[in-house]
């Protein structure tokens, strides 16, 4: 089972009156997703930083509502993922979809927001983007700080409710903070910073954080994250994988694509169809086991949420 931890497509769907069902902008449609392997898929609330913070947690809110509107309500092969049972119990017909929020920023300072997110089905929280916030600094401050004291009420939250915290985007210092804290940690869209060296990747001592406290890494196709220049290719993919696996992550890895997040992409990786390309690259160069653990069974045995 192909599952993907992160897109943008509620963002775009917020930002233009594209057709979910088909359209030629989205790297990420209904109709791609359905001529793809992948059978669940994460969507992220995503609030742009330049809305104004009062009118942040509407717009996300509004993403809410997009998801429900558009994705869950009008089809019925497509159930909504709560908990760990909803995936097991996913029918061979049926497709997944998870909502997750990018960046705390949205609920400033109020837990009660957080709640309401979690009431909506929120299953993976991403405690920044590339702004700082409430809870912590992104990776794009140098010397960000980490977790506030609010920031850690939000981990104990997230701890009672059995939701995963995301560490993509995070400082340094908030991501030790997490490791330290959370009962859940995953990075949802990120790559090795050793292979490819941008911020916004894990280096060999987060790689090593994540596996020692059972994390999830989400390997990602940001083309600028997996190669540092043109052309990139699904072999520069593949590099990632390769060294996470010799990191040890063979039981940690999986994928957090950012379609629709991104603006360039990677050849022959433009849109989601294209994941077969991706199954056939894995297929040929790993055993089946370990295919199997990286396209989804690691994501399903770590995923936290059990209770209703
Ligand atoms: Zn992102």
């Amino acid at each position: 089972m192909l599952i993907d931890a992160h897109c943008d497509l509620l963002y775009q769907l917020w930002q233009h009156s594209y057709d979910i069902n088909q359209s030629k902008q989205l790297q990420f449609d209904l109709t791609k997703w359905r001529n793809s392997p992948v059978r669940i898929q994460a969507f992220a609330i995503f609030v742009p930083d330049d809305v104004p913070e009062y009118k942040q947690y509407d717009v996300a809110l509004k993403m809410v509502e997009l998801f429900y509107e558009k994705i869950i309500t009008p089809n019925p092969d497509i159930v909504q993922i709560k908990t760990k049972k909803d995936i097991e119990d996913l029918e061979n017909h049926q497709r997944g979809a998870i909502l997750t929020l990018e960046g705390c920023h949205p609920i400033g300072r109020d837990l009660n927001k957080l709640k309401q997110l979690l009431d909506y089905g929120v299953r993976i929280v991403g405690l920044t983007w590339n702004n700082n916030n409430a809870i912590a600094d992104s990776i794009d401050h140098p010397h960000g700080k980490g977790l506030s004291s609010f920031g850690y009420e939000v981990i104990d939250l997230l701890n009672d409710e059995q939701i995963w915290t995301d560490v993509s985007h995070l400082s340094i210092k908030g991501f030790y903070d997490v490791i330290s804290t959370a009962h859940g940690v995953m990075a949802s869209h990120s790559n090795a910073f050793s292979v490819c060296p941008h911020r916004r990747n894990l280096d060999d001592q987060q790689i090593a954080a994540l596996i020692k406290r059972e994390g999830w890494i989400g390997v990602t196709f940001v083309p600028y994250f997996t190669k540092p220049n043109e052309p990139v290719q699904i072999n520069d993919v593949m590099k990632h994988i390769d060294y996470f696996l010799e990191c040890g992550a063979r039981d940690h890895l999986g994928f957090g694509s950012d379609f629709d997040g991104i603006s360039t992409t990677i050849q022959n990786l433009e849109t989601v169809e294209n994941y077969v390309n991706i199954i056939e690259a894995l297929d040929k160069r790993y055993d089946k086991s370990t295919v199997k653990q990286i396209t989804g069974a690691n994501f399903i045995r770590k995923f936290p949420r059990l209770k209703e």
